[in-house]
């Protein structure tokens, strides 16, 4: 599980998020929706250890992990513009990071394979990504993250470079890989039905508050307050 404690982030005078507690239950998919600016992407970025937050701590499974550096985490983040190498094929962007790491070469030679079985990248490792969809290259950049063995996935707005066919089917992919690797995910996103359909858990945030966590269900049927109701689409 990620735990996330009175946090709270101040940029020079501006406190994006006041104070902010959160609890995302081990191997759940936890989708964060919000309006444009409400903290969503400095919430990720806190969980990954890209910003650190101005109080507060942050615990990855019983750690504490508030002063931790990125790569200790155990975490691996896939972005909305996934920059991939364009000078190396798919397999090479893929083992980039293992081999940054010194990973024995025969254990990065059956991680890559393994990504690129789930990720059913196989036919495609020997191509360069200007030769490949969106969707693919998308799932090239999700495999780099997938070869660290990460305990937490975080991804911001990952399929919204997509257009809607592919993004459908990248939804369905990301279901199907969560539930084959069972780490805990944090999905950032505007799209309701990518949340309605993906989320065990949904967050709905503005201006750095939490209106209401729950399943899609839930927050359909009994939304809190008027702005989770209409986020969410309830019939009032
Ligand atoms: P979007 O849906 O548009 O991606 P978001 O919910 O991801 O929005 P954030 O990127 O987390 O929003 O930004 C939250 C607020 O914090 C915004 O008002 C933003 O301008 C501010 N902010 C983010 N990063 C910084 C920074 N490095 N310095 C100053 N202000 C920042
Ligand atoms: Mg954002």
């Amino acid at each position: 599980n990620v735990e996330l404690s009175s946090i709270n982030k101040t940029f020079g005078a501006v406190e994006t998020i006041p104070n902010l507690t959160l609890s995302i239950p081990h191997g759940s998919f936890t989708v964060l929706v919000g309006p444009s600016g409400c903290g969503k992407s400095t919430l990720l970025r806190m969980v990954a250890g890209l910003e650190s937050p101005t109080k507060g701590s942050i615990a990855i499974g019983n750690r504490d992990v508030t002063h931790e550096e990125p790569s200790k985490r155990g975490i691996s983040m896939v972005f909305q513009s996934y920059a991939l190498f364009p000078h190396m094929t798919v397999e090479q962007n893929i083992d980039f990071g293992l081999r940054l790491a010194k990973v024995p070469q025969a254990e990065r030679e059956a991680r890559v394979a393994a990504a690129a079985e789930v990720l059913h990248l196989k036919p495609l490792l020997k191509r360069k990504p200007a030769a490949l969809s969106g969707g693919q290259r998308q799932r090239v950049a999700i495999g780099r993250s997938i070869v660290r063995n990460p305990e937490v996935f975080l991804f911001d707005e990952p399929l919204s470079n997509l257009d809607a066919a592919l993004r459908t089917q990248m939804r369905v992919e990301l279901a199907d890989l969560h539930k084959r690797l069972n780490a805990t995910m944090i999905y950032v996103t505007h799209d309701q039905v990518e949340a309605m359909t993906l989320a065990d858990q949904i967050v709905v945030m503005n201006a750095g508050r939490i209106e209401q966590v729950g399943s899609p269900m839930e927050l359909y049927d009994t939304p809190n307050t008027l702005f989770v109701a209409t986020f969410i689409g309830s019939p009032r």
